[in-house]
């Protein structure tokens, strides 16, 4: 589903983010992207974004490069991915519903499918019952389960999750990744950027381990140890 070919990424002349990658993602796959701050994984994921592109090689999605797509054809690739952040990105202003309704009503929804899709989002990330609530009302988690709910509204093939769990306690992070888990399960490919260790492991999922823009490992699922 996504490849990368011999691909760097130089944002500064010095030394490369990404360093002549080569990997490969499969469709319905969960895959875990750990290393130190700095090793490149925000960047692997933006690639994948088209939010940035290679300084030389290329990154397929589906077979198509993505240096191929012209700019007005950009929006369409990105609703093919849902983004989550460390941050929410959330609208302060607006209810959970309101927040996740948005992306449907940026690209034109009627009401009619704001008012059956959303809830049923909703529901799926265990929010339905703090629909009206503003981001401020609620906990931390809640919020991401938020961000997720929004990223998800379009039925994405993947969802790219950067530091998803960074904001939050030990107890609300293992309920994010629960919620990965299962949405993983539900058949969307989740590619997830974490430099918690721990989380990592106890996922259980394939592991790719990058340090100073390269790929220094990549474990089946189980077979990551922590070191
Ligand atoms: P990680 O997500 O693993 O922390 P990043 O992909 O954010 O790593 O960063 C990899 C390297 O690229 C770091 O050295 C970082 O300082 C550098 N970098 C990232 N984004 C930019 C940018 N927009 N401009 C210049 N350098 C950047």
């Amino acid at each position: 589903m996504i490849r990368f070919e011999n691909v760097t990424k130089i944002y500064q002349k010095d030394f490369p983010a990404l360093d002549d990658i080569n990997l490969e993602f499969k469709e319905g796959e969960f895959v875990s992207i750990v290393g130190q701050s700095g090793a490149g994984k925000s960047t692997l994921l933006k690639l994948i974004y088209a939010e940035e592109m290679p300084t030389s090689g290329t990154v397929f999605f589906d077979e198509v490069p993505l240096n191929s797509i012209s700019k007005g054809k950009l929006p369409r690739h990105r609703r093919e991915i849902g983004t989550i952040f460390q941050d929410y990105k959330l609208l302060h202003r607006k209810t959970a519903f309101e927040n996740v309704a948005y992306a449907l009503e940026v690209v034109g929804a009627s009401n009619e499918e704001i008012d059956e899709n959303v809830p049923q989002i909703l529901d799926i990330v265990g929010l339905g019952e703090k629909m009206e609530k503003y981001p401020h009302q609620l906990s931390g988690g809640e919020q991401q389960r938020v961000a997720f709910a929004r990223a998800l509204i379009h039925k994405p093939k993947i969802i790219i999750a950067d530091e998803p769990t960074g904001n939050l306690d030990p107890f609300s992070s293992w309920d994010i990744v629960q919620l990965m888990l299962k949405i993983n399960e539900l058949g969307t490919t989740v590619v997830l950027a974490s430099h918690d260790k721990y989380v990592i492991d106890k996922i259980g999922k394939r592991v790719v381990v990058m340090d100073k823009g390269k790929i220094i490992g990549d474990y089946e699922k189980g077979k990551y140890k922590l070191s």
